[in-house]
Formats: structure tokens, sequence, C-alpha cells
């Protein structure tokens, strides 16, 4: 998952809100929409953000329940060698340690996916965020993959 774009929507006419932690404040309507997906499926984060290293995992652990959300997170690795967001997640594929997933992004150049991962794609609108369609289909995602496997 990333956070802007998706937790903090992006706004050409003000800066985003700082909480006491130094962080973005995230979108009510997308706090609401990703508590829903965590409720519904039992999903914990991966973090996709390009902030992911700026903070330790106990630091995002309060981040995330200082805006309401109390769930296991985990990051991608450091982003060292400068990757795009889709290479990133290919490395991460790659490591064989996912499960069921689904990838929740406004980076474009995950359009770049093959068919098979773009199907496990919820693509946010960077002006808009996490909204309740995006909720649907995440929720979709998750819980036909695990019937699937049942
Ligand atoms: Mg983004």
């Amino acid at each position: 998952m990333d956070i802007d774009g998706v937790m903090v929507p992006a706004t050409s006419w003000k800066p985003a809100e700082t909480l006491a932690d130094g962080f973005a404040a995230f979108s009510r309507n997308a706090v609401v929409h990703l508590n829903r997906i965590i409720a519904e499926t039992g999903a914990s984060i991966v973090l996709t953000t390009s902030h992911k290293s700026s903070f330790s995992l106990s630091q995002w652990l309060e981040i995330f329940s200082a805006r309401g959300i109390n769930v296991g997170i985990e990051r991608l690795d450091d982003n060292a060698d400068n990757l795009s967001r889709k290479e990133e997640i290919l490395k991460w594929l790659g490591t064989g340690t996912e499960e069921s997933f689904v990838i929740i992004d406004d980076d474009k150049s995950l359009n770049g996916l093959s068919t098979t991962l773009k199907e496990r794609l919820v693509l946010t609108s960077p002006m808009v965020g996490l909204n309740e369609y995006h909720a649907d289909v995440a929720i979709h995602i998750l819980l036909k993959e695990t019937h699937e496997l049942v």
C-alpha cells in the first residue's frame, strides 16, 4: 500500500496538514475505507510508499495508530536502487513471501504490470485517495482468493 495519493490525497491548493508526529494527516474518508478492508479481510499492510524508510516499523505502527488504524505493518526494502514502484513490487513478489494480496497505489507505472498482477491492482486517483469503490474492489479481490483456497 502507498500513502501519497491513497491515504493522503494530493491537493494543489494547500499543503497536507501535518500532525504532531511529523507525518501528514490521513484523509478521514480513506481511514474509514482502509479500516473496512482490514475488518472484512483481516489484511495487514506492506508499505510501498516512498516514505517507507523515513520511519522505523514501530514508528509506523504509531503513525497509523494515531490516525485510527491499528494493524500489522511491514514494508518493502529501502529503495536504494531507485527502482520504479512497479519494479519494487515485482522485486518484493520475487522474494516469494506473499500470500493473498492487493496492491493499492496511485502510481501509474503499475498499469504496466502483467495482466495477472493487474487483477490485484487497485489504482487510486491521486486527488481523491482511497474511496468506497476502491475498498469494495480490494475486499472482493482478497476474499475471492481466500475462498478459492478453501
Ligand atoms: Mg502515491
